[in-house]
């Protein structure tokens, strides 16, 4: 909890009493994944087969990060993307945990984790963006928004 409240508030600047209402907001999975990089369990997440037009944002603090037009089926069990809004946005790391070689994927804003991202995507970026549902808030064109909260275990 600790680690993660002082990473937002180098997004709020000082300002406490908003960063711990981003970390209140959040479902026990949210928590989990987006601050403790647990992965929700695949084929769980509600965003994996969901294919409505609009716009994904990270749901700790909002910032855009990938549309629909981006999003495919990858069978993975994950929402799978082949490219973001604008790579500013994200944050990629060398990630060597659990004996493998990945590069994990973050909200370039607060440091949230996202996923992971590889390189056996289709054309053109043949890149896949796996990224776990419940890190996602799902944003269609009239405005309303859905959130996957996990199932909180
Ligand atoms: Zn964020």
């Amino acid at each position: 909890m600790r680690r993660a409240l002082i990473r937002l508030l180098h997004l709020h600047g000082t300002n406490m009493a908003q960063a711990r209402k981003d970390l209140g907001n959040l479902s026990p999975m949210q928590y989990r994944v987006t601050q403790e990089k647990y992965t929700e369990r695949p084929f769980t997440g509600k965003f994996n087969r969901f294919k409505e037009p609009g716009t994904y944002m990270c749901v700790v603090c909002d910032q855009e990060l990938f549309k629909s037009d981006h999003k495919f089926d990858s069978g993975c069990g994950w929402p799978a993307f082949f490219d973001s809004i604008d790579p500013k946005l994200i944050k990629e790391v060398k990630d060597e945990s659990h004996g493998m070689l990945r590069t994990e994927v973050l909200c370039a804003k607060c440091g949230s984790h996202l996923g992971h991202v590889f390189n056996d995507g289709p054309k053109p970026t043949r890149r896949r963006f796996c990224i776990n549902s419940v890190s996602l808030k799902f944003v269609a064109p009239n405005g309303e928004s859905i959130v996957d909260e996990g199932n909180s275990r």
